[in-house]
């Protein structure tokens, strides 16, 4: 079996916990406006590899991965669920940390073949979430995607008990509402594996990559979100967690 492969980092820092060798899936059927990663989305700049080759890799600079392991990011790993399964499972029988970077806009309670993300859930050590926005309306806006199934997938994961560290970007005027920060916090605070929360800045730094691959960057008067705005807003999100628990 092949994956297919965008891009891989040799020495991720910000991926997970330590260091970690973090694997860049291609393809994402999201379309977030303040993506910087668009040129995973490119249908064709990929690589083909195999399981083995993605751990030769690994296995190459295994000596500072220690308290690391690997990341699996894209993109979108849930759109190759059986590649990263058994990815996941090669990593984990050689007792390597897994983390899973994702949207979790693949899962679906309804269509998808829950034994398959049972399997995942066993071979995830800790799933990094991004919410993009709690309210379904903003998300889809935001996203081109509802939201549904990306909440759906947080409880899935919470119950299959993986740990969850949940990412929120905080977009000047688009994701720093109040009202919606305190509903996420409430959202959060019914995950019993939920235990990081990271509340990041939106910034522009992926202008120059629309502007190299010719598409019209999306929020181009967003102004970038400066770090006090992210306290009060964690605060926030916080409070709504603090209220629920
Ligand atoms: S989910 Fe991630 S890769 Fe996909 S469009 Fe959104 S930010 Fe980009």
């Amino acid at each position: 079996m092949k994956g297919r492969i965008y891009s891989i980092e040799s020495f991720g820092a910000v991926d997970g916990p330590g260091i970690r060798l973090v694997v860049f899936f291609h393809g994402c059927p999201m379309r977030c406006a303040y993506c910087h990663n668009p040129d995973t989305w490119a249908s064709d700049q990929f690589s083909e590899m195999t399981v083995e080759e993605i751990l030769q890799k690994f296995e190459r600079n295994q000596c500072f991965y220690e308290s690391g392991g690997i990341t699996a990011t894209g993109g979108e790993p849930l759109l190759q669920l059986d590649f990263l399964i058994a990815l996941f499972t090669a990593f984990q029988e050689r007792g390597i940390h897994t983390c899973l970077d994702t949207s979790g806009i693949c899962f679906d309670p309804v269509k998808t073949d829950m034994d398959k993300y049972r399997k995942l859930a066993t071979v995830t050590d800790l799933c990094m979430l991004d919410i993009k926005e709690i309210d379904p309306v903003k998300h889809k806006k935001l996203t081109g995607q509802d939201n549904q199934n990306i909440l759906a997938f947080a409880r899935f994961m919470d119950e299959q008990g993986v740990k969850l560290w949940v990412r929120h970007v905080l977009v000047p005027g688009i994701t720093d509402d109040d009202n919606d920060l305190f509903e996420l916090g409430k959202f959060l605070a019914t995950l019993k594996n939920f235990e990081t929360l990271d509340v990041l800045p939106y910034h522009t730094m992926g202008v120059p990559k629309y502007e190299r691959l010719g598409l019209e960057y999306p929020l181009k008067d967003v102004p970038a979100a400066d770090k006090e705005l992210v306290l009060v807003k964690k605060a926030q999100i916080m409070k709504g967690f603090s209220f629920q628990s």
